[in-house]
């Protein structure tokens, strides 16, 4: 089958099948043969791996996948695309294509007999209206994972690699770097796609710790801290905390961790490191 990087081929088989594009399902296919070799270089995938790739598409970013990798597993939602994905990968005979809802599908049991239970890479170019779901679901569910490597929106790619003292530092930079080492490997304008999206798209590797960067005695604790800080950005910790309907803390003891761990009175939850959530989550933890 012909490469669909080249935007040639991939005009040639939608017009081949009258596909149409559809908005709900996030669909812009790649067409930039130089970005799709740069993905696969930075996932760092091999003849050892199992790949698990999230909506395939027409199978552009697939057909790298399967020259690159032991195996891949592509799990695209639309139905319109399956038939297409057996013309354009059936060169390939290390490929399995699944037509399911990705947050419905069992990445754990996949990786458990897929691959023995051996870590797996996550290759995707995302849809971008589950972007973080799709993340948060394959970390928190603790799927074996080397690492994920994603095409998101420029803007989330930065919101997940940067740290206190930037606009973009929220719950998602701070969940991210629980688990993972971000680092973005390209921005990609528009016009790599088909259709172009309206925002700009960035290339970003989740390299998954080994072990936590952080000792927390409770992790659903420090998490529900960090979204209720980030939900009253503007009030200070004490506040914010204090006033959180998902919190049962008062705000004495909230100002007494803060206290103990010398800081201001007046702090607000976006200066924090995830090493100090970590710490208020443990100070806390012990009063309830
Ligand atoms: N990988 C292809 C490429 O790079 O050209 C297509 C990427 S496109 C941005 C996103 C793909 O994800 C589409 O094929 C879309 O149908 C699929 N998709 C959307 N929601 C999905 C879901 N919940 N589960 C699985 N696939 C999904």
């Amino acid at each position: 089958m012909a490469n669909l990087g080249n935007p040639k081929n991939t005009i040639e088989i939608i017009q081949k099948y009258e596909f149409n594009f559809q908005k709900k399902f996030g669909q812009n296919f790649l067409i930039d043969t130089h970005v799709l070799d740069k993905i696969i270089r930075a996932a760092g995938v091999t003849k050892e791996d199992f790949v698990l790739e999230i909506g395939p598409g027409i199978g552009t970013m697939t057909q790298y996948l399967a020259e690159a990798a032991g195996k891949v597993c592509a799990v695209e939602i639309d139905r319109n695309l399956i038939p297409i994905l057996a013309e354009t990968l059936a060169g390939y005979d290390n490929v399995t294509v699944i037509n399911e809802d990705i947050l419905k599908v069992d990445v754990e049991r996949l990786a458990r007999e897929e691959n023995g239970g051996r870590p797996i890479k996550v290759v995707a170019n995302l849809p971008y209206y589950i972007t973080t779901p799709i993340i948060m679901g394959l970390f928190e569910s603790h799927v074996p994972i080397d690492n994920i490597t994603i095409m998101v929106q420029k803007e989330v790619a930065d919101r997940m690699q940067t740290g206190p003292g930037s606009k973009d530092y929220g719950a998602l930079s701070l969940a991210v770097q629980y688990y993972a080492d971000p680092y973005i490997v390209a921005n990609v304008p528009p016009n790599c796609f088909m259709p172009r999206p309206k925002v700009g798209s960035a290339v970003i590797r989740l390299t998954r710790h080994s072990e936590p960067p952080v000792q927390v005695d409770d992790e659903a604790l420090m998490f529900r801290l960090i979204r209720a800080s980030f939900n009253q950005r503007r009030k200070t910790l004490v506040n914010g905390l204090g006033n959180a309907p998902e919190l049962s803390f008062t705000k004495e003891e909230i100002a007494g961790a803060i206290a103990a761990m010398g800081l201001s009175p007046t702090v607000r939850g976006e200066t924090l490191t995830l090493s100090q959530y970590a710490e208020l989550s443990n100070r806390l933890g012990g009063k309830k």
